[in-house]
């Protein structure tokens, strides 16, 4: 018989080679497919063209916290996530699991260990639909697919979004009713925070979603905080 998780992808987030190494090599052998990620920002401009069923992150990376690293992996993608640090720290565990980690192991590790903790992630996921696979989010009589990049307007009228308004409207309906801070919004490929990229981005998004672009009603600013989607997004399968 097949296993289930084999061909589940699986991005990992340490910059320590061995460890790396070791990682890869074990759950090579249990069948899933691993990418190596040196850095927060490895991780970032990998997902601009991944779709991953689990990352695990390192907390102590070299470019940002882990944590921060998780929290802009939770805007941008719904997959599986398991924390590995060597902190022992509770309160580094607790803020983890509370910005969205499924789990987390603690360094040093048991290899496989760490692959039933994998594996116990992904069936969860999979018997609650959390598996990343529901990729068409509905809102307010809109549908938008997250795998092609197409909006579907309420009228049945439907246009293919560029990369970029596609990266910030997936943000918007994997984030609803929560503020989000600009930098937030910002893809790997702003870096510079002050720049007006995101404003005009968010202007398009709204001239296409809102009938009223000028007293938007789906994406609202919240002065010196940032934005807000304010809608109810439901969740279906494509396939
Ligand atoms: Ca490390």
């Amino acid at each position: 018989m097949k296993d289930p998780d084999s061909g589940k992808l699986i991005l990992l987030v340490e910059d320590d080679p061995d460890v790396a190494r070791i990682i890869e090599q074990v759950l090579g052998d249990f069948g899933f497919q691993t990418v190596w990620c040196r850095s927060g920002t490895d991780l970032l401009r990998r997902l601009r063209t991944l779709s991953p069923d689990l990352c695990i992150v390192d907390l102590g990376l070299p470019d940002m916290d882990g944590l921060e690293a998780m929290q802009r992996l939770r805007l941008q993608s719904t997959c599986g996530i398991l924390i590995l640090t060597g902190r022992a720290h509770v309160s580094d565990r607790v803020m983890g699991l509370e910005l969205g980690a499924d789990d987390y192991v603690l360094k040093p590790f048991e290899p496989r260990e760490l692959v039933a903790r994998v594996r116990s992630i992904l069936r969860r996921r999979e018997s609650t639909g959390g598996a990343g696979n529901y990729d068409l989010a509905e809102f307010a009589g809109w549908q938008f697919n997250l795998a092609n990049n197409t909006l579907l307007a309420p009228d049945g009228e439907s246009q293919v979004l560029s990369t970029a308004e596609a990266e910030l409207l997936g943000i918007f309906v994997r984030n609803p009713n929560r503020i989000l801070q600009r930098e937030k919004l910002m893809g790997t490929r702003d870096l510079n925070p002050s720049d007006r990229a995101i404003d005009v981005r968010i202007s398009r998004l709204r001239r296409k979603l809102e009938p009223a672009p000028h007293s938007p009603a789906l994406i609202k600013t919240v002065y010196g905080a940032g934005y807000l989607f304010m809608a109810t997004v439901h969740w279906l399968s494509t396939s």
